[in-house]
Formats: C-alpha cells, structure tokens, sequence
C-alpha cells in the first residue's frame, strides 16, 4: 500500500474550519487506498504568540525552556485534527516529537534529527490510523522536548517521508507552489512548475521562507519528491527534485533576507589561524555566517567582514569580543541596517556575465552594493534595508524571472525521462541510522592553478561593480570567485576576483586600467594559488565545517587568502605550493569528523 505524507502549515490549520478542511483532504488520500501520515504545524500564528509571551517574563529565556513552550503549539493543532477526523468518521491518532520517536541532539532551538523509530508510525499505519504528527520538535537523550527552528514542521515532515519510505509528500501551505521569488514581495514573481534540490537548498538558506532549507537537505540525501502545493485549491503545485525545470537560463530563483546584519573585525593579523579565532566562536553557538570578505591584507593586517542573520548579531558580537582582542584588532563594526539580495540558478555555473548583469540591474535601480560574495551556483549582493525591495524587483526583471524559460520541462516529462535513465543515483557520501541529520559530504577537490586580481579603494557607489566586470567579461577573462567589501579606509572598498591563472597578466592589465579610470587605489595579481572545494550537502547550516576547514588550515599554517560558502561547497583560496598538503590534511579532518557523527 502506498504512503503520503501531507504537511500543514500554520496558516492551513489557523481555525476549526481550515482544520476540518485538511481533516478531509487527509481522508480522501486514505479513501483513495493510501496511508496516511500527517504533520501539522501550529494553530495560524500561535508560535509567534508564545514566543512574545516568553519575551514577556524573561528578556533572555533559556533557549530549553523556550522549546517546551514552543512545541506546545503543534500539540494543541494536532490533538484539534485528529479529533476532526475522528468526527469526520475515519481512524486518528496525534503524536508529539518525542512519541514519535524523533531523536534529536540537544542543540536548543535548533536541534538536529538524529535519528527516527518508526516503529509505532508504521504499526498505527498498518492499523489503519491517519497518524498526525507534531512538526518542529523531538526528544533528546535525557528526555527533554527539543525544537527544530522555525519553520521545522517541513524538516519533520521530509525526514519522516525519508525513513518511512513514502511514495509522495506533500507540503501543504498558503501559496500554490515554488514562485521564483516570494509572490507577497513582487506580485510579478512566476509559480515554476519544477524546481532542483539545490536551487530550492539555497533559495530556503537565502531566504525563501517556503520551505525550511534543512528539509531539502533531506530530500536531496533520501531523493524525496516534494510536491508543494496550496491548501486552499487543487491546482498542481511545484515538484522539488532533483533535476531542474531548465538549464538554459543562469537564474532560476531570487531571494531576500531583509534583516541581515554585517560585522566587520578591523585591522587583524593577516596570518594562518585569524579566520579560526573568529569563527570557531562563532559556529560554537551555531550561529551560520554568510558573505565572508577577507580583504587582502595590507601592512600584514586584514580586515575581515562577514553577514549573519539580523536576530543573532547581539549573540555574534559577544562571540567575538574576546577573539578580537585576543587577535589585537583594531575594532569591530557593524551595521544591522542591511539586506541581502541573492540570485540562484544552476544554470550559472557554465554561463558568464551573470554577475555582471546582476551588478548592472542593481545600478540601473540606482541600488549601491556594500558587499559581494559568489558561490557556484548564487551571487549574493548586501544593500541598504530601505533599498531591499527595488533590489529585488531589478534583479528578478533583470533575469525575465516572470517569464517561462526556453525548454522548461514538466514534472511529467522529467518522470518519463528519468523512468528511460536506468541509473539515476542520488549523490550520498555516508548515511548513518544514528545520524540522520549528519553532515554529507560530496567531494573535496583542488582547483587548477589560479589568479587573484584585486582593487582596492574602490569607490562606494552605484554602479562601480557593474563598470568594473563589464570591462572584464569585454576582455573575455572568465571570473571564478568574487568578493567585494569594506576596505578599511572610509567610503571604499575592495574588489578581488579569481581567473585561470594563464589569464592573470590580461586580467592585471585591465585591472590597471580600471584603476586609472575610476581612479581607485591600487590594482594587483598574483598567480600561484588554487581553490580547495569541499562540498556536500547543506553545509552553511552545518556550521562545524567552514571551522574543520579553518581549523585544518591553521594547523597546517596554511593562510587562507579568499573564502566563499555556499549550502553546497565551501571554497578557500590558497597558496599552490601548500595544495597538496591542504587537501590531504582536509580529507583526514572531515573523515575524522563523519567518524565521530558530527
Ligand atoms: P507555512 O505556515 O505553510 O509553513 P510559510 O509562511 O512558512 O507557510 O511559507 C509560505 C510563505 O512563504 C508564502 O506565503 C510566501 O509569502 C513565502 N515565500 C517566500 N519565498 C517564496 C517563494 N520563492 N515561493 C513561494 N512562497 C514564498
Ligand atoms: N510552528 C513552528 C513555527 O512557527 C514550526 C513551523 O510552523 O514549521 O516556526
Ligand atoms: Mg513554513
């Protein structure tokens, strides 16, 4: 007999007559021969009623105390659904996190599935029970009641679709599927009809709330079709997959994190270990860093910038207190007036000029950027809060994001060709019974020999991006990584991009002119270095990899020169001559780590 699995939002189960209504979608899917395995989330918005109350008694609630509180939202919905099931004349039976035997690690808040008996599941279902699952919590070791993080109920419902083997999830919400961007932001945004694992895992990690981008980590490990679709109608919705809906445009999605927060550390010492310092303190609390600029030091000294969510800049400024000073830094800046506005598309790893074009969309909106990273498959640009949206709305026009792409497929068409594939494998490293939410990893490789060719004082204003790589795709220099941000001196800063080394002299000599153009400060290059790529799956979120990583680095007194994350590669540049003894010393670390279950 088949198995689905049917996740309710908040907003589908907000009253008793949305709650009878997913009620009655539940036992349609049994009529129709199926089982069937509900997760709820909580009541409208319950949990962000509770988490005002806690804020109420406590301006520091300690974070387990919190998750008792939280996770008795989902308790109130599912005990509501299944007695409107059992009204509607079918089988129910509600199970919390802990009842359902989801095991997590004891990460408060933000807890990790580590592992899932299905045993009691299995045996209600073959009872012939409509199982409603609590979304967003578990059980630790000592019993205490844990939490996913917000947004959870997604992540329960994919990791039970995984262990349980089921033949459809489906993730039921307020809107009618995947837009290429938040339709409540850009009523222009188009609903694709397929979308991959990997755009939708940084999409979700770059601020689609749709889904909860751990619940595609396990999708993409488990190869689990989700069917997002509305609550409200029976309109096919967006299938998230493994293949993508085309591959013939650079940009399939964009996304925004409205309240972002940038720190920057002035003045440390540019040396093996500083990286370390910073971020061990903070991965410690678990907090995910993004956009991280090291700008290429001067007189020995670096400045080194970084985003993190908005929420946890108080906790990152604590964190990094003592590091800094330990370091003898100069000072710490931040500024929590800031957003991030990412593009997305697999597309773009075989395509160029799509930095620039985005660069130039941004200028034409008359939208200045503060900071630039690029992974393989997403460019992120930071900007001014107040100029979030126009950032947006150009990027999305830039792209035709509100038109079909040439060649899009349909889920249909993408089934018949994978049923004609014979040997169509998910890409899994190692998967342990005991850890589910385990890192993965994909692969650690070397890059051929690689140029850096740097700007610095580069003035702060519209547009200069946008100059500087239109100049450089018309001299035909294919650009890997870039990074722009704060240069130390005010009102500038600093742009560096890496080629194939056999392009560092052609990229110098436009350097240069660009320099003398805009008039900057200095342009340089140096060959001899390569990119270290390890890669895998949701590794931003796995904040202990970007530290194993430093921290290999460190130890091999191997300075690190660039870095990009990314929820599926990490990349550091460093020097040639140290590549060998990189890669080595990094392929022991991380086995040691997937050893230990991390
Ligand atoms: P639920 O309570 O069902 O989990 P969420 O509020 O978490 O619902 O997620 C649905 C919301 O996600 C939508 O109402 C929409 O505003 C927002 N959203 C953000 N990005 C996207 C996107 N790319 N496509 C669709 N919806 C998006
Ligand atoms: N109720 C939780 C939240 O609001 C979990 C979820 O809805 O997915 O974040
Ligand atoms: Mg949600």
């Amino acid at each position: 007999m088949s198995l689905i699995v049917q996740k309710f939002g908040g907003t589908s189960v907000a009253d008793p007559e949305k709650i009878r209504a997913a009620a009655r979608k539940a036992i349609r899917a049994q009529r129709e021969g199926n089982q069937v395995l509900m997760v709820v989330s909580a009541m409208g918005h319950h949990t962000d009623r509770l988490v005002e109350l806690a804020e109420q008694v406590s301006p520091r609630p300690p974070a387990r105390e919190l998750d008792m509180l939280l996770s008795t939202g989902e308790q109130v919905s599912v005990a509501l659904v299944a007695m409107a099931i059992d009204a509607l004349g079918s089988k129910a039976v509600s199970l919390t996190g802990g009842q359902l035997g989801i095991l997590t690690d004891n990460t408060f808040t933000k807890a990790r599935i580590r592992s899932i008996d299905t045993a009691r599941i299995q045996g209600l279902l073959d009872c012939g029970f409509i199982v409603i699952a609590a979304g967003f919590q578990g059980i630790d070791d000592d019993l205490n009641i844990t939490t996913l993080g917000r947004g959870g109920s997604d992540t329960t419902a994919v990791a039970l679709a995984a262990v349980l083997g089921a033949d459809a999830c489906e993730i039921y919400t307020d809107v009618d599927g995947v837009y290429t961007t938040d339709p409540r932001l850009l009523p222009e945004a188009r609903r694709v009809g397929v979308i991959s694992y990997d755009e939708m895992l940084e999409l979700a990690s770059l601020g689609a709330g749709v889904m909860h981008s751990r619940s595609i980590e396990f999708a993409k490990k488990f190869g689990v079709p989700i069917h997002v679709r509305s609550s409200f109608s029976d309109i096919e919705g967006t299938m998230i997959v493994a293949e993508p809906e085309s591959r013939s445009v650079p940009v399939s999605g964009a996304a925004l994190t409205r309240a972002e927060a940038r720190v920057t550390i002035l003045g440390v010492p540019d040396v093996p270990g500083t990286s370390l310092q910073i971020f061990s303190a903070i991965s410690d609390r678990k907090i995910a860093v993004d956009m991280v600029v090291q700008n290429v030091g001067q007189q020995g000294l670096a400045d080194v910038s970084f985003t993190v969510p908005g929420e946890e800049l108080e906790a990152v400024l604590d964190a990094v207190r003592d590091p800094a000073e330990r370091l003898g830094a100069a000072g710490v800046l931040h500024d929590d007036r800031v957003a991030k506005v990412s593009v997305v598309g697999l597309g773009m790893a075989t395509q160029t000029n799509v930095a620039w074009r985005m660069f130039r969309a941004l200028a034409d909106a008359g939208v200045n950027i503060q900071m630039i990273t690029t992974g393989e498959i997403k460019i992120s640009a930071l900007v001014s809060r107040d100029q979030a949206d126009a950032a947006l709305r150009a990027v999305h026009q830039a792209f035709g994001l509100d038109q079909t792409p040439p060649e899009a497929k349909t889920w249909v068409q993408i089934r018949a060709e994978r049923a004609a594939a014979a040997d169509l494998q998910t890409l899994v490293s190692r998967l342990r019974d005991d850890a589910l939410e385990g890192l993965t990893l994909t692969g650690i490789s070397v890059s051929g020999p690689q140029a850096r060719v740097t700007l610095h004082g580069v003035p702060d204003h519209p547009g200069i991006a946008a100059d500087v790589f239109e100049e450089i795709g018309r001299a035909g220099i294919f650009v890997d990584m870039i990074v722009q941000g704060y240069d130390g001196a005010e009102g500038s800063t600093s742009i560096s991009f890496t080629t194939e080394e056999s392009g560092l002299a052609d990229g110098l000599a436009v350097a240069e002119s660009i320099r003398d153009r805009f008039k900057m400060r200095s342009a340089n290059a140096a060959g001899g270095i390569v990119k270290v790529t390890v890669s895998g799956i949701g590794l931003r979120s796995h904040t202990q990899v970007a530290e194993i990583l430093f921290k290999t680095l460190a130890d091999a007194e191997i300075n690190i020169q660039m870095i990009n994350t990314s929820e599926l590669q990490v990349n550091t540049v460093i020097s040639a001559d140290r590549a060998e003894a990189a890669h080595q010393q990094i392929v022991k670390a991380f086995h040691r780590s997937l050893d230990r279950g991390d």
